[in-house]
């Protein structure tokens, strides 16, 4: 007899990245759904990964990361957000966000906790918090503009709250957090013992000026703070999964203590060349321009269209709303879209529980500018 099996996630299904990736390869159709870029690494990177294991950096990393790499990336924080991080003990490096933020969420949810989250939100932090039976309080985010509703966040604070996750610049909306918007976070989480999380994959993605506000630029706020980071956005290398998380001293040795028994270390000549990379700033501070002008580029090429839009102020995704163009919902219309026009999106409802769906797509503009170019020319047509 086969012994009944209760699944922990029994509402989780493939993710809807795997999904439109392999709907886009089936059909043969030009992929702006999964978030990856559609170009090289800097191969002067590549170089040094190569160089690092030649030179044989090829067994176990130290547990926290490498030591070079870790002052680095601290060097590269205090002196952008004016913050006090210590490589000795407030930094781990990890095999991507997606790592770190699991990591964050075992080491600090417990059963029945409840953890505040804005949706449309990423796809990774729902089923790590039910995995630790937790309770994921979902607060939707203000349209046309997917703002915070911060009294809102107020009414949903409760004795068991022990957690809230913010992300900016946001995917999957592509806009930012401003610092009046961190600034009542403080207020209202000051004299709690609530934790934030804090995931700022994009942070080096941002445009028309904006200003990136880390939670690392306020010491009230980084206090109880987790930052999650991924190298894989900045440096065009999503394949590489590598990434970091920072913290204050007390809450980093909880959170090693779950990064030990869940990958211990990760990739070390990575690392050995991430350290060396890191250290000039214009490998990260060219990259909002970078993206803007294709962001531009997207956006002129379906301008006069049926689409409508709010530029995106940071990530390389852009949302589309089709209302003007069908009633379907964003799921069934990504697939038509996919099939039959041959461009591939993610529809948003999937980034909530309630599926609410606005009737936007996303679009992925990390892309060669001809790609984006025969995207545009079919977009502008429906
Ligand atoms: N957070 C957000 C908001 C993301 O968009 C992503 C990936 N696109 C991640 C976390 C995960 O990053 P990584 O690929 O480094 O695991
Ligand atoms: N973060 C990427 C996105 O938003 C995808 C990552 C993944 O495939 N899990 O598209």
């Amino acid at each position: 007899m086969q012994t009944p099996f209760q699944s922990k996630l029994p509402e989780v299904s493939t993710t809807i990245f795997t999904v439109m990736s392999q709907l886009a390869n089936e059909q043969n159709a030009i992929n702006l759904s999964q978030g990856f870029p559609g170009f090289e690494s800097d191969q002067a990177l590549i170089d040094l990964v190569t160089k690092a294991m030649k030179e044989g950096h090829n067994q176990y990393a130290p547990m926290a990361g490498l030591y070079a790499l870790r002052e680095s990336v601290c060097n590269k924080l205090n002196v952008l957000y004016n913050s006090n991080y210590n490589p000795e003990t407030d930094i781990t490096i990890t095999a991507g966000a997606t790592q770190a933020i699991f990591t964050v969420i075992s080491a600090c949810i417990s059963k029945d906790d409840e953890v505040i989250l804005f949706t449309p939100a990423y796809d990774c932090y729902e089923p790590a918090i039910v995995l630790q039976g937790g309770k994921p309080i979902t607060i939707s985010l203000k349209l046309p503009d997917f703002s915070i509703d911060w009294s809102e966040v107020k009414e949903k604070i409760s004795s068991k709250t022990r957690m809230i996750i913010i992300n900016s610049p946001h995917n999957p909306s592509g806009t930012v957090l401003s610092k009046e918007d961190l600034l009542i976070l403080q207020e209202l989480v000051s004299n709690t013992g609530i934790l934030i999380l804090s995931d700022e994959v994009y942070e080096h993605i941002i445009f028309d000026g904006l200003k990136h506000q880390s939670i690392a630029r306020f010491p009230e706020l980084a206090a109880r703070s987790f930052i999650t980071a991924s190298f894989g956005k900045t440096f065009h290398n999503t394949g590489w999964k590598m990434g970091y998380c920072v913290a204050p001293k007390a809450l980093m040795k909880e959170f090693q203590k779950v990064h030990q028994f869940n990958v211990f270390c990760v990739n070390h000549p990575i690392q050995v060349a991430m350290a060396t990379y890191l250290d000039n700033p214009e490998n990260y501070l060219s990259l909002s321009s970078f993206y803007q002008q294709k962001r531009d580029l997207f956006l002129d090429g379906i301008k006069g269209s049926r689409w409508e839009f709010i530029p995106a102020s940071g990530t390389y995704f852009q949302l589309l709303s089709y209302k003007n163009i069908t009633v379907e919902k964003d799921v069934d219309f990504a697939r038509r879209l996919t099939v039959e026009h041959k461009v591939a999106s993610i529809p948003i409802s999937v980034f909530n529980k309630k599926n609410e769906d606005p009737k936007m797509l996303r679009f992925c503009f990390a892309k060669k500018e001809e790609t984006l170019k025969q995207a545009t020319e079919i977009l502008k047509k429906l």
